[in-house]
């Protein structure tokens, strides 16, 4: 799941200084179990948009933002996208940019898109991954430290926590201690010795 937060509405209404007419489009997926996109926040934003002077000529909620592929998809939803002088997308960056590459008007995103978690037990996961490109989680017993480690420690622990906390964010776990006691649990603790070499930051 594409983890979102939604962006404090002044932001958004400075976004969409000098626009009207404007289309709202949610997604139904990870921005409907986060709460940033499906259909209460959609007909909340238009609500709060209209209140603040805005024009909102309709609004659509796909399965998926980011699996829109076509123009025509929208209008099938709501044709009053037709009117719109730009569209709002209340999904994910994906999102955003997929709708983008169909529309000829202005598209603003009304969330942060923050990374790649998953929800377990009604408690929210952050960070699960990063989207590095380079998935190097089964060296790590399927937990990711480039992600969940404040740090990004390759090859951590950095020592400072305490009772299994992080030292930077207390109230969260040190993913490397975790990673320990999940190697000694499935008896692979022999991971731990192999070095790995530092990450190459550079853009091809
Ligand atoms: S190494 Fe970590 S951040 Fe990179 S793709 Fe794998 S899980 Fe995601
Ligand atoms: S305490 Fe653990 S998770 Fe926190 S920065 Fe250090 S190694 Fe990373």
């Amino acid at each position: 799941m594409i983890i979102t937060s939604a962006k404090p509405f002044e932001e958004i209404l400075d976004m969409l200084k000098g626009e009207d007419d404007i289309f709202i489009v949610g997604c139904n997926v990870c921005a409907a179990k986060l709460k940033t996109g499906g259909e209460p926040e959609v007909l909340n934003m238009c609500r709060n948009l209209e209140k603040s002077g805005k024009h909102v000529v309709g609004w659509a909620l796909p399965t998926a933002s980011c699996s829109i592929r076509s123009f025509e998809s929208l209008v099938e939803k709501n044709d009053k996208i037709n009117e719109a002088s730009c569209i709002l997308v209340m999904g994910c960056g994906s999102g955003v940019s997929a709708i983008a590459s169909v529309v000829d008007l202005p598209v603003y995103g009304s969330n942060n898109t923050i990374s790649l978690g998953g929800s377990t037990g009604g408690e929210l996961l952050l960070n699960l991954c990063v989207m590095c490109g380079d998935c190097t989680i089964s060296k790590y017993g399927g937990l990711c430290p480039k992600a969940q480690c404040p740090k990004a420690l390759l090859n951590g622990p950095c020592g400072g926590a305490v009772n299994g906390m992080c030292e930077v964010n207390r109230e969260k776990n040190c993913v490397w201690s975790l990673i320990y006691d999940h190697l000694k649990k499935i008896n692979r603790l022999d991971l731990l010795y192999i070095t790995h070499a530092p990450l190459e930051h550079g853009v091809n």
